[in-house]
Parts: structure tokens; sequence; C-alpha cells
């Protein structure tokens, strides 16, 4: 048996998630690792896959936490309460999304909560440095 966290995958929508992800949503931080809680997408019954987790599950937890408001992409509001992502946040996707306006001050962080954003993030600044700054803090 490895160590958590471990590889999960929904039962009902066969979404792969971590383990940290049910803890995190369950409101359990340690000790009783064997959580009842539902998978953190259908809240339904999962079962743990016998292997490390992947990037992809990597992309999956960081977009539930995000989606669900568990975690804030990184970056911050100018003056004109516009929000911009932080230089490790930032992509070259991002390059191809409008400007913050006043008008639509959180069109980046709306982008940086969308899987395709995370995706590349994980690509581009390795799993291991992603999951350090966002999954294990
Ligand atoms: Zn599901
Ligand atoms: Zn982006």
């Amino acid at each position: 048996m490895t160590c958590p966290p471990y590889v999960c995958k929904c039962l009902e929508c066969n979404t792969e998630f971590e383990s940290t992800a049910i803890i995190l949503l369950s409101g359990y931080h340690g000790g009783d690792f064997w959580s009842t809680a539902g998978s953190p997408c259908c809240n339904a019954d999962y079962e743990e896959l016998d292997k490390a987790p992947s990037e992809s599950s990597a992309v999956t937890t960081l977009f539930i936490r995000r989606k669900s408001r568990e975690a804030y992409p990184e970056g911050k509001l100018d003056s004109g309460g516009r929000w911009y992502p932080s230089e490790f946040e930032t992509t070259p996707g991002c390059m191809s999304i409008r400007s913050p306006s006043a008008a639509y001050p959180y069109n980046l962080l709306t982008h940086c909560r969308t899987k395709k954003h995370i995706k590349e993030l994980i690509s581009i600044r390795g799993v291991d440095a992603v999951r350090t700054r966002f999954l294990e803090a």
C-alpha cells in the first residue's frame, strides 16, 4: 500500500481525483483517513486505484478545489479592483484572454479556474511545483 494521497475513481462519472480532495471537502485534516464522504464531484461511491497521483489527477483535484472555492488562483487585485494572475500562475494561454477592465474585472480570475488553464499551468510549471504550491498548503 502506498502512502496518501491515493488516486480514487468516482463510480458515478469515472472522474479520477486524489484522496486529499475527500479529506478537504469533508473538513478533515489528518487522522481518520477513511472518510465516509463521497467523491468530490458527485458525492458518490468511489474506489481507490492502486497507483500514485498522476498529472491528470492533479489537474482534476486543483480544478475541483478552485471550482468549489476551496482554493483560489494565485494573483492580486489592482487599485481599480481588477484581478491579475501572479507570474507563476500566468501561462501562454492567459495572453489570449482580454485584459481585465472596469466592466470585466474578474475575467482572468474566471479563466484561471478553467480546466484548460490548470492543465497548461501543470504542464508548464511541473506537477511537483504546482502540487507543493497549491495542493499541500
Ligand atoms: Zn463523479
Ligand atoms: Zn491561463
